[in-house]
Formats: structure tokens, C-alpha cells, sequence
């Protein structure tokens, strides 16, 4: 069983075996990664990188776009081909810098605007369907109806209309996609962070551990009550599965803390 630490303090990785640890987890934005690789290869546990995909500050052409003209802020949308590529740079850049035990892959997917105190139980996975440029272009001749299903929905619920569901199988083929085109740069493990669950935007229409199967060699998830640890612990895992939440996964194959 995989038992990992995020580690942020270089002091800490010393004492991380003691602590019963076998991995170490480090973002591979952090402002001290110089400092936590040099400590860690004189570890001999291996290391993760943790890498945080679509990020990127402020607004811009590649900003995730809803119905209503709202650009969700330091993000970028998955369809878009220019975001595409930075991600592909990210990872190679970051594959090639140092001998990583594997990539996490975290935020390869669609992004989420928060939900409003007003808002009915639907309304935020509308208000964050996608418009910009390269998502209007995928959704083809079903982007006008959508438009309008998801304006009329973000007001009032209303029984999902067939288009949702278009939508859906479209955006996790864009994310399949953008998993196909790492696995295919990166030759080490690749861990996809997923919220295996289908039904909203954000994280929460990420692929299920069934279809990243082949190009992840296992999955993490973050489960946000017991409830949802049973959910996705019932869910079919053909590779080990790890929570990085601090909720025990008794059947998950391991626990990235
Ligand atoms: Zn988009």
C-alpha cells in the first residue's frame, strides 16, 4: 500500500520513514522544489510529482467561457488547443527533471463556477458549461440548442435534455484525449485525479477510472464525506485507487495524505 506525504518542508523527508511513509508527494510548483529534491535524493523513498494542470493567472483567450459571458478566472479550458499544449510542454518539462517515481496528474478537466446561495440544486453544473471558441466548435450543430437549455436552466430546474448528455460524452472524450497525449510523451506512471463521477462540470466530470484505463496507471480521488467514499469505492477500479483525503479508504488500495 501506497502511504504517501505531501511534503512541503525539506526537513520533514528525514523523518518521513520512521513516520511509517513509503512516498512523498511534492507540487511541482512549490517555491522550494530545488531545496526538496536535492534532500529527497538522498532519500531512498520514492518521489511523486504532483502537477496541477489548466492553471494559468487572470483571464485570457484560453479562460473557460459560460452562457452568460463569464470567464472562470486562473484557468484555462481543456478543448482549447493552445491550453492543450501548454500542458503537454508542462509535463515533459517537468518528466524530464528529475527521476520521478511518477506523475500526478491533477485538474485535467473542466472547470466549475461556485454556486450561489440562490442557486437551485442544477444551476451551478449549468452556469458552468462551457462556450469559448473550442467548446462551441466540438458541440457542432448542437451548440445553439444547448446554449439555450443551459440559459433556461441556470433560472429554473427543468428535466436534462438529451444535448447534456452529448455534451458530456464530448467533454470526456476531450479529456481522454489530453490523457492520450501525455501518456504518450511521458513514459512514467501517470496517476489521474478524478472525481469518477459523471453527472457535473468542474471536477466533477472527470473520466471514471474505467476509461483512464491503459494510459493511468492508477487513479486518486478526494473524497468529501463517507458517503461519497462509499460511492466511488463501489465504482468498477481495474488500477489501485487512492484517496487523498483524510477519510479512512479501507478498500482503496492505498492513501496519499
Ligand atoms: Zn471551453
Amino acid at each position: 500500500m501506497l502511504r504517501s506525504l505531501s511534503v512541503t518542508d525539506p526537513n520533514l523527508i528525514d523523518s518521513l520513514q520512521a513516520e511509517g511513509f513509503n512516498a512523498m508527494h511534492v507540487e511541482v510548483s512549490d517555491p522550494n522544489l530545488s531545496a526538496l529534491l536535492e534532500i529527497a535524493s538522498k532519500s531512498s523513498l520514492p518521489v511523486y510529482a504532483r502537477i496541477r494542470l489548466l492553471e494559468r493567472p487572470g483571464l485570457g483567450d484560453t479562460s473557460p467561457t459560460n452562457t452568460l459571458g463569464q470567464l472562470v478566472e486562473g484557468a484555462e479550458c481543456p478543448s482549447q488547443p493552445l491550453a492543450q499544449d501548454r500542458c503537454l510542454e508542462l509535463c515533459q518539462r517537468v518528466a524530464a527533471q528529475y527521476p520521478w517515481a511518477g506523475l500526478q496528474l491533477m485538474g485535467l478537466g473542466f472547470r466549475s463556477f461556485e454556486g450561489l446561495p440562490t442557486d437551485h440544486a442544477d444551476a451551478s453544473f449549468y452556469r458552468s458549461i462551457c462556450f469559448c471558441a473550442a467548446c462551441q466548435y466540438g458541440y457542432g450543430a448542437a451548440g445553439s440548442i444547448l446554449e439555450h437549455v443551459a440559459r433556461e436552466a441556470i433560472e429554473t430546474a427543468r428535466a436534462k435534455h438529451p444535448t447534456v448528455d452529448t455534451m458530456l460524452l464530448w467533454r470526456r472524450s476531450v479529456q481522454y484525449g489530453l490523457l492520450r497525449q501525455i501518456h504518450e510523451i511521458v513514459s512514467l506512471p501517470l496517476c489521474l485525479h478524478t472525481a469518477a463521477e459523471l453527472r457535473y462540470t468542474g471536477d466533477r466530470s472527470s473520466l471514471t477510472f474505467e476509461e483512464a484505463q491503459g494510459l493511468a496507471a492508477t487513479c486518486s480521488v478526494d473524497p468529501e464525506s463517507s458517503e461519497d467514499l462509499a460511492r466511488l469505492a463501489l465504482l468498477p477500479r481495474p488500477m489501485p485507487v487512492y484517496s487523498t483525503s483524510n477519510l479512512a479508504p479501507e478498500r482503496f488500495a492505498g492513501v496519499i495524505l
